[in-house]
This record gives C-alpha cells, sequence and structure tokens, in this order.
C-alpha cells in the first residue's frame, strides 16, 4: 500500500466509525405530520382541505397596511426593531389584552412578539421546563407539544377528552368531547410543572367552558403547576358562544402565558407574527430564550400587524370588526361542510370553534381496507388513500395524539373549512360523486 491509500483508507473507516451526528433530544421526533401530508396534498389534491389556513384573501386593511409599511417613507422599517417586540405592537398589544382580560398591562414586560404562535410555545417550553419536569398535554392536542416538551428535556402525560356521544341521534358536537375530572386530577403531582390549554382546541374545535377551565385552574393552583394557554383561536367560536381566558380565572394570571397569533387572527399565516402574553416573572424568561434564538421577527409584519389591531381596538365588538365578520363567515362554512359530509354519511363532529373540523369515516371503511397489525394507523392509510384516489386532502386525527394512544382514535379525519365557498363546493362534489359510486357499486 502507498502512503496516501492507507490514508485515505484510515479516514473513510473513521467516517464510517464516525459516532451520531443527531443530538439525543430529537430521537424520536424526527417523523412529521405536516412535512408527509403537506407534500402528498401539493402532489394529489384537486381540493386541499388539509393544512390549516385559508384560501380567501387576508382582509384590505392589513394588506394595505403591509404595502404601506413596505414603501412608505420610513426606511427605519426594513431594519431591526425592539428584540421583544416593535414598539406600535406590543403597545396595541397591551391595550387590547387590558380590555380583555380587565387588568393594567405594562407593553414591555407583559408583551412579546414572536415569529409566530409556534415560536412563542417553543419559548415557553425552553424557558420554563426542567429535565425530569412533567407537562400535561390534553388529547387530542396540537402536535407540536409533544416534540416541545421533550426538546426541553421534560416528560409529556397525557391526559384524554372522552367523547360522550349525544343520545337523541343528533349531530355529534365538540362539546360531547369531555374531561374526565378525576382523570385529570390524578395526572398532577409534585413532578407536574405546567399544563397546556388549548381552547378553541385543533382539532376538535372544543371551546372549554368556564366549569371545565375552573377544574384546571384549581388543580393549578393546589399544585402550583403553570398554565401555558395557547389561544391562537380566540376570535373563532361560534353559534354565540364565549371564548373564556384561562388567566382572567381566579388565581391564574400570575402562571398563566397566553399564546396568540396573527396568521389565525388577521387570516395571514405566511406573516409569521404570534405573541405571548403574561406576567413578568413568566415573560422575563421567555425573553432570554427568544433573545438568544430568534432575536426578532420581520419589522415590516409587526408594524402591519400593530395596525390591524388598532383598527380592531378602534372597532371593538361592532358589526364592522373583522373579529365580529371572520367568525360569521367561518360559521356558514362550517354548516356548508357539515351538510356535505352528513348528506354522505361521514359523521361530522361540529366545532364549536376553530376552522376545523373532524369527521368519523367509519361508514367508508369498505372502499379502503384495515390492515390488521399495521404500523400505520387506518386513519394515515385512510387520508391517503383519499387524496391520491379522490383528490381531497385531510388530515388523520391521530396525528393529534401520542404514540401510546394513536391506535384507538383511527376513525376521524380533520378537515380545515376556512376556505372559500367554491373551494367547499368542490368538496361537495367529490363527496356526493363518491357517494354515488358506493350506492351504485
Ligand atoms: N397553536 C395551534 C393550536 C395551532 O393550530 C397553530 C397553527 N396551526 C399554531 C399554534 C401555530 O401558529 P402560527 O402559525 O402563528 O405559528
Amino acid at each position: 500500500l502507498k502512503a496516501s491509500d492507507s490514508l485515505s483508507f484510515l479516514l473513510s473507516l473513521q467516517a464510517e466509525m464516525s459516532r451520531p451526528v443527531q443530538a439525543r433530544r430529537l430521537e424520536g421526533i424526527d417523523k412529521n405530520i405536516w412535512v408527509e401530508f403537506v407534500k402528498l396534498a401539493a402532489t394529489y389534491s384537486k381540493v386541499n382541505l388539509g393544512q390549516g389556513f385559508p384560501d380567501f384573501p387576508a382582509p384590505d386593511f392589513v394588506t394595505e397596511a403591509f404595502t404601506r409599511a413596505l414603501s412608505g417613507g420610513n426606511h427605519m422599517l426594513h431594519q431591526y426593531t425592539r428584540g421583544f417586540g416593535h414598539p406600535p405592537l406590543v403597545k396595541v398589544l397591551a391595550q387590547f389584552y387590558e380590555k380583555l382580560l380587565g387588568r393594567d398591562l405594562d407593553p414591555m414586560t407583559n408583551v412579546m412578539v414572536t415569529v409566530g404562535a409556534y415560536q412563542a410555545l417553543f419559548c415557553c417550553f425552553q424557558a420554563l421546563v426542567d429535565e425530569g419536569d412533567e407537562v400535561i398535554i390534553i388529547e387530542p392536542f396540537f402536535d407540536c407539544y409533544e416534540p416541545m416538551v421533550k426538546m426541553a428535556g421534560g416528560t409529556p402525560v397525557f391526559v384524554p377528552l372522552r367523547l360522550n356521544p349525544p343520545k337523541d341521534g343528533k349531530l355529534m358536537s365538540s362539546a360531547n368531547w369531555q374531561l374526565d375530572p378525576a382523570e385529570l386530577a390524578s395526572k398532577f403531582n409534585e413532578r407536574t410543572k405546567a399544563i397546556v390549554l388549548n381552547s378553541p382546541n385543533n382539532p376538535l374545535g372544543k371551546v372549554f367552558s368556564r366549569g371545565e377551565l375552573g377544574l384546571i385552574a384549581e388543580l393549578c393552583v393546589k399544585h402550583d403547576v403553570l398554565c401555558i394557554s395557547d389561544e391562537v383561536y380566540e376570535w373563532l367560536v361560534y353559534d354565540g358562544k364565549q371564548h373564556i381566558r384561562m388567566a382572567s380565572m381566579q388565581g391564574m394570571w400570575d402562571r398563566t402565558v397566553i399564546i396568540g397569533s396573527a396568521g389565525k387572527t388577521f387570516s395571514v399565516t405566511g406573516w409569521k407574527v404570534g405573541w405571548a402574553v403574561g406576567p413578568d416573572r413568566l415573560l422575563q424568561h421567555l425573553r432570554t430564550v427568544h433573545q438568544n434564538s430568534v432575536y426578532h421577527c420581520a419589522t415590516i409584519a409587526q408594524e402591519a400587524m400593530a395596525e390591524g389591531f388598532q383598527r380592531e381596538l378602534m372597532l371593538y365588538g361592532k358589526p364592522e370588526s373583522y373579529f365580529v365578520q371572520l367568525p360569521k363567515e367561518l360559521q356558514q362554512k362550517r354548516d356548508w361542510l357539515v351538510q356535505s359530509l352528513d348528506a354522505v354519511g361521514m359523521k361530522p363532529i361540529v366545532p364549536e370553534g376553530t376552522y376545523f373540523l373532524v369527521a368519523d369515516i367509519s361508514q367508508f371503511k369498505s372502499d379502503v381496507p384495515d390492515v390488521p397489525n399495521s404500523d400505520e394507523p387506518y386513519d394515515y392509510r385512510f387520508a391517503k388513500w383519499m387524496v391520491k384516489n379522490k383528490g381531497l386532502a385531510a388530515i388523520p386525527l391521530s396525528a393529534f395524539y401520542s404514540e401510546a394512544h394513536k391506535n384507538n382514535h383511527t376513525n376521524f379525519i380533520r378537515f380545515c373549512f376556512a376556505k372559500e365557498e367554491a373551494t367547499l363546493k368542490a368538496a361537495n362534489d367529490i363527496l356526493q360523486k363518491w357517494k354515488q359510486e358506493k350506492t351504485s357499486s
């Protein structure tokens, strides 16, 4: 062997023998529902009711504000702004939440602007959860909570919403999914650091009642537990229901971080502006994570959002308010999709909030036979088959359950109805045609 050959042989050995590159905290969380299903929808779907985003335009007042910020006279809007939130935005968010919570807020210490609600959540877990801490997550849940808790070194502890079906033959409602008080209480112990509450809940659309929030609040106070309150769908509630804020429950302001999202609030998911609102004793630690990771979210988007909130503050509670108009329009869209699904026997669970709707696919099982003992839950296979064969994209409900509980919830899929009337009609056409094929075969 020549010297150069032996060197390259040694180097190749070293490459093979090198230690794992991936940090241990990523083990088991590398698979992601959105990567897989967003790709499937892009490849096959004719009608995409999968991922949660509106396909209708954002309101003019926010897009115009964005354009003004972009090409108006203030060239400084192209530069860094205050890291913890552009001053006009944190000021108006503080004013807004003062109204909602009935307490004084300091824009500089009680509000932080983030890159979407995702980053606000990430800051919460990184800032507040330690190795060995337990975090209670109510199932079904927005999927990123589990990996975020794990990346912080914490242990997720799951407690399910259980379905109590209506007895009178009525359509199921998200309100039929309830916590068992004794089961919930049994999850709290001295290791519990926080509970994640998502009301209105993605994927079910459940809007937690005052009684349910009271139950959670009591346990949080009793066990000195924090609440990460993901309220990104706070304006999307229907049928005259009211969104109740955990931070307004007795004893909870001091231990709650509220998470919000401009994407959901103003139908601009691509802007990725979110925020956290809470007491300084919690937010100061979120600021440390934010400062040392992201630092900052796009100035122009924040400026435009500030204008959006100023308008909404002026029109608060009035019929012209976007926060009044959007839920009205979405309720109509919800009802169309409920009718379409009910008509073909894909039984809908009527959501009280959010822009998602979960439906029961049991009656369609003959089209996509189950494969016993498969690694893949049935609803995954069904949703994949549906997008490939019918062109209709939806998300399997078991994606919103922990690994251990996935296989108990494989008869449902989630649709997003924040879509143009034409999109929902196209979905209806697909479902009707499918139903006809089923009856004639
Ligand atoms: N929380 C929930 C419950 C969500 O559904 C979403 C978005 N699907 C987020 C947080 C993330 O919001 P954003 O797009 O503002 O990051």
